[in-house]
């Protein structure tokens, strides 16, 4: 069945995907007037990763969100503006386990001075002092090699190492450097240090060692941000199956969607994708060629499971996060949610939400809520945080694209996915699976305010303007 949908003048713009970047740039384009905005969603709420839901009267991610200080000025008055009071500023409060101690992170210098193992602080003090006499590696240079060279071995061995084994499940030797540029801003001791002496009292800003939460959960930001654009004119429709995106040869002409009496055509002036790039290549029809579709099936996103313990006590630690970068303990990372919102309601219940990064392959995967609820309890006991109160339950969700992976073969993978992609017009792709970028919830609403600016009144897009906003994501760098 084929519904022509546009009854205005304006050039019709589908966007797939309602994630913060999917979100953005609805509002944006809305804002604007230049064109008719459809958003069509998979899930039948939007947010995306960056989404909240309900557990027991508590709020909850998909793991720890902050929104960051840091984004673009642009960015953050929108959402500011957007949520209004609801928008809390947080001193950031988590521990890291290192060695058998915890220490404050982000870390402090007092406090990493006199927590740190004695034998790491001289070790890491030694690889500092000997740095400009250590002998780089030789050979390709890889995530392995640039942290060695940057930070020595303590605290890439003892920190940085462990930790990226156990988030892509790759060894750090197989993974490109690409991730030290995106994922680590403090690739040298000097780097670490400066970032240390901003967390003194008056060295930095007022939104140092801060960060921005809002009242009703992360995914407050989504859930504003779209009634902001339905008020503007755009529309939603969530629960969309996909079934094909049509093309004639380099030009794409439409999506098809599942309904009741057969799929249903939406035709599209322009489409902007924010789905995982290989989704969008799988949904061509016809086919993508041979080697763009090889390519596809060699590039792969890190899974993750995330676990919702709920406790019966008012809270479980004074902290937001627990960070655990070794591989003894197989969850990554740990937060408390009621301490982000800073509220003590619900009374006598609390969530704790672990982050088990793990692939569908992995034993983890099929495990019933039950025994991941057991082995959870289990992993904080041998950390020196048993359970001692009653368990109600253990909840899961899973993330089939919690993370790209960006090991030795990815940049050549994506690049000929991604040239493909943008030789074809009436698409632009973007946002973290579209670009498959390890990037913040601000830069997928940067890169969405990007497409925005770049549609004409005619609804065809700059590219030579594209290719400069491309050029200024690759310098995104993740904030943890
Ligand atoms: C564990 C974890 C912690 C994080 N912590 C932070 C943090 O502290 N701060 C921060 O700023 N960011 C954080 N992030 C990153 C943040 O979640 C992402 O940057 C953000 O969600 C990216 O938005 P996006 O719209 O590009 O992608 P997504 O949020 O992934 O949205 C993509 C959307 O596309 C939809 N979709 C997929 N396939 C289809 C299909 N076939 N048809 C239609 N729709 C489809 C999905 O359902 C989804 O809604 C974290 C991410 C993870 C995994």
């Amino acid at each position: 069945m084929s519904v022509e949908n546009n009854t205005s003048s304006k050039p019709v713009i589908q966007v797939l995907g309602a994630g913060p970047a999917g979100i953005a740039v609805a509002y944006a384009l809305a804002k604007s007037g230049k064109s008719d905005v459809e958003v069509l969603e998979r899930a039948p709420v939007g947010g995306g990763n960056a989404a909240s839901f309900m557990i027991d009267g508590i709020i909850c991610d998909y793991g720890s969100h902050r929104f960051h200080p840091v984004a673009d000025p642009d960015v953050l008055n929108d959402v500011k503006s957007i949520l209004g009071d609801d928008l809390l500023l947080r001193p950031r409060h988590g521990r890291i386990r290192l060695g058998g101690r915890w220490i404050h992170f982000p870390l402090k210098p007092l406090d990493a001075l006199l927590r740190l193992p004695k034998k790491f602080g001289f070790s890491l003090l030694g690889d500092s002092l000997l740095k400009p006499l250590r002998k780089k590696s030789s050979g390709p240079r890889t995530f392995s090699t640039v942290l060695y060279d940057g930070l020595g071995s303590t605290i890439a061995e003892n920190f940085y190492f462990p930790y990226v084994k156990k988030l892509w499940g790759i060894d750090p030797e197989k993974l490109a450097v690409k991730l030290a540029e995106r994922r680590i801003s403090g690739t040298s001791v000097s780097k670490i240090l400066f970032k240390m002496l901003r967390m003194l009292p008056g060295m930095g800003d007022e939104t140092t060692g801060k960060f921005f939460y809002p009242r009703k959960g992360f995914g407050q930001i989504c859930d504003g941000m779209t009634a902001s654009a339905i008020e503007l004119g755009a529309s939603f429709q969530f629960s969309s199956d996909i079934t094909r995106i049509e093309r004639d040869g380099d030009k794409v002409q439409a999506v098809w969607i599942k309904g009741k009496d057969g799929d249903v055509r939406h035709g599209s002036d322009q489409l902007l994708s924010t789905v995982p790039l290989t989704t969008l290549v799988n949904l061509m029809d016809p086919p993508a060629p041979q080697a763009v579709l090889e390519a596809t099936k060699a590039i792969k996103f890190r899974g993750m499971i995330l676990l919702y313990l709920v406790l019966e006590t008012d809270q479980f630690t004074e902290f937001d996060a627990h960070y655990f970068p070794e591989l003894s303990t197989p969850i990554s990372r740990m937060s408390e949610p009621k301490n982000y919102y800073a509220s003590a309601e619900p009374k006598g219940v609390t969530v704790l939400c672990a982050e088990l990064p793990c692939d569908p392959d992995e034993r983890w995967w099929d495990m019933s809520d039950k025994e991941l609820g057991e082995h959870f309890c289990g992993w904080l006991a041998d950390v020196g945080l048993p359970v001692t109160v009653a368990v109600r339950a253990c909840h899961t969700r899973r993330l089939s694209h919690a993370y790209p992976v960006y090991d030795l073969n990815y940049e050549a993978n994506f690049n000929t996915i991604d040239q493909w992609l943008l030789g074809l017009d009436g698409l632009l792709v973007f946002g973290r699976q579209g670009l498959f970028a390890h990037d913040n919830t601000h830069h997928a609403i940067a890169m969405a305010y990007g497409a925005a600016d770049c549609l004409n009144d005619a609804g065809q897009i700059d590219t030579a303007k594209w290719a400069a906003y491309r050029e200024e994501f690759a310098k995104h760098t993740v904030e943890d």
